[in-house]
């Protein structure tokens, strides 16, 4: 057992501050991991905050980790102490039910556990990336390639896998017209993967200051949601769109967008729901569908085809005391477009 420092929520109502955790040491099959750095996702402040009603505090989040090795149990094969190693949203599954079985870990009919906010199968609750170290069982960790900014690799163990996996289920490929509502974390890497995979991607957004980072980071065309004119004028234009949004919002004024037999798959999760008419879906033989994240191959998967179309994420640095500024950030939208915790800032 180890005593270390990290940052927590302690109520919902209660800024990040430091806080003493202890983690386990490894065990046969695990690996420990000092995190270099930490991705700052949206999910981060609707846990932090119980916007989903469902979190238990303290809570530690972060899971968008990468790190080096630090020491590994005796049966660890796929590792070994210094190399690096990440880990996204969740660090364990019963990896024998049907959903395990094909990879979809995050389906686990036993239950997933989550980095953060989960309970283990030691019964304890698991805490996040605003730490300094992790233990984790090596079929969970993932390898990250060498050839990418590691800081910048951080945001791909969640915005990466949540916006490539929907991406690739919906078999995106060349001359696709895609659109991404919403250009905050997510929404940013959702372009790139999307325009990696050869598709025609418009960036749908709130705000027209966006436009020019949207076509820098692979959109060829943007439309700004609040533009009742643009919107017209995009209705019954695209195969698929991808909706990142973190508040509510009408669904039915993007299903419009979408072409007959189109699909808008949400990965937003906004805390209310919202009524979706079922004209939206009978006119068009539309689908409304949604993703979580990725199983554990799957962001494997994606840290490869990154590595190989040398993919990151566009980030701004903080340390770690910086954090409830950050969040306040994200809420206005402005961040350009992922922050991630420098742990050596701690
Ligand atoms: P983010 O960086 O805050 O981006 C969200 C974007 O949504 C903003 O940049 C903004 O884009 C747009 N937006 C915000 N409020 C809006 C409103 N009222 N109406 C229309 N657009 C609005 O957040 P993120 O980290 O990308 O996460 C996005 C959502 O995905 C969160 O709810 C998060 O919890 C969820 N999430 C889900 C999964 C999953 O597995 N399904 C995984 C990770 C995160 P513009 O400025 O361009 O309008
Ligand atoms: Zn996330």
């Amino acid at each position: 057992m180890a005593e270390v420092k990290a940052y927590a929520a302690e109520a919902s109502d209660a800024k990040l501050a430091p806080f003493t955790i202890t983690r386990r040491d490894p065990g046969p099959k695990e690996v420990q991991i000092e995190i270099l750095y930490c991705g700052v996702c949206h999910s981060d402040i609707h846990q932090a905050r119980n916007e989903w009603q469902n979190t238990m505090y303290p809570v530690v989040p972060g899971h968008e980790i990468v790190g080096k090795v630090t020491a590994v149990g005796h049966e660890v094969t796929k590792f070994k102490e210094g190399d690096l190693a990440g880990v996204g949203c969740l660090v364990d599954s019963c990896g024998t039910c049907p959903q395990c079985a094909v990879g979809d870990e995050q389906f686990c009919e036993n239950g997933m556990v989550g980095t953060y906010n989960g309970v283990g199968k030691d019964g304890e609750t698991t805490y996040g990336g605003y730490s300094k170290t992790i233990v984790v069982d090596e079929n969970y960790t993932l390898r990250i390639p060498d050839n990418l900014d590691l800081k910048a690799v951080a945001p791909l163990l969640c915005a990466g896998i949540t916006t490539y996996s929907p991406l690739c289920r919906n078999e995106i490929t060349h001359g696709d017209k895609v659109a991404i509502v919403g250009l905050g974390g997510l929404g940013h890497m959702g372009v790139k993967i999307a325009a990696a995979m050869g598709a025609e991607v418009t960036v749908i957004s709130t705000s027209d200051s966006k436009e020019e980072d949207a076509k820098r980071l692979g959109a060829t065309a943007f439309v700004n949601s609040r533009n009742e004119d643009s919107m017209k004028a995009a209705a019954g234009t695209f195969d698929f769109i991808l909706n990142t949004v973190s508040a509510q919002h009408d669904y039915n004024e993007y299903l419009g967008l979408l072409k007959t037999n189109g699909t808008m798959v949400l990965v937003g999760a906004p805390p209310e729901p919202t009524p979706v008419s079922a004209f939206s879906l009978i006119l068009g033989r539309r689908s409304l569908a949604g993703s979580l994240i990725g199983g554990i191959a799957e962001t494997q998967e994606m840290l490869d085809f990154c590595s190989k179309h040398n993919i990151t994420s566009d980030i701004e640095m903080i340390k770690m005391d910086q954090i409830n500024e950050a969040y306040e950030r994200i809420l206005k939208s402005d961040v350009k477009y992922r922050f991630v915790i420098d742990m050596a800032s701690f």
